[in-house]
C-alpha cells in the first residue's frame, strides 16, 4: 500500500490522539515500534514528538497503552480521518 495515496481530512480543532504529558518511555517505544505511520517519534532528550494528521485509524497504538499514555483515543469525527486509496 502506498501511503502516499491515501486522502486525509484533518479536524485541525480537536485531535482524535492525544498523548500525555509524561508517558512511560518503554510504552512510547512500544508505540514507536508498531506504528505504521510512523507517527510517534522519540527526541534525543526522550521526549515525544506526535503528529495526528497521518493517522491509518488501525487502533495498534490504543491496544498497546492505556489512558496513562494515550489521554484520548477515538476514531476522527464523521467527515474526517483518512481514505484509503490502493494502487
Ligand atoms: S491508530 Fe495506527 S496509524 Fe494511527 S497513530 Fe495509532 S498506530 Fe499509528
Amino acid at each position: 500500500m502506498k501511503l502516499s495515496k491515501n486522502q486525509y481530512i484533518i479536524d485541525e480543532t480537536q485531535p482524535h490522539i492525544v498523548p500525555t504529558d509524561h508517558p512511560d518511555r518503554r510504552v512510547l517505544q512500544q508505540l514507536v515500534n508498531v506504528c505504521p505511520a510512523g507517527l510517534y517519534q522519540l527526541n534525543q532528550d526522550g521526549g515525544l514528538s506526535f503528529d495526528y494528521h497521518g493517522c491509518l485509524e488501525c487502533g495498534s497504538c490504543r491496544l498497546l497503552c492505556d489512558e496513562k499514555t494515550l489521554a484520548r483515543w477515538r476514531y476522527p469525527a464523521a467527515g474526517y480521518g483518512v481514505t484509503f486509496r490502493f494502487g
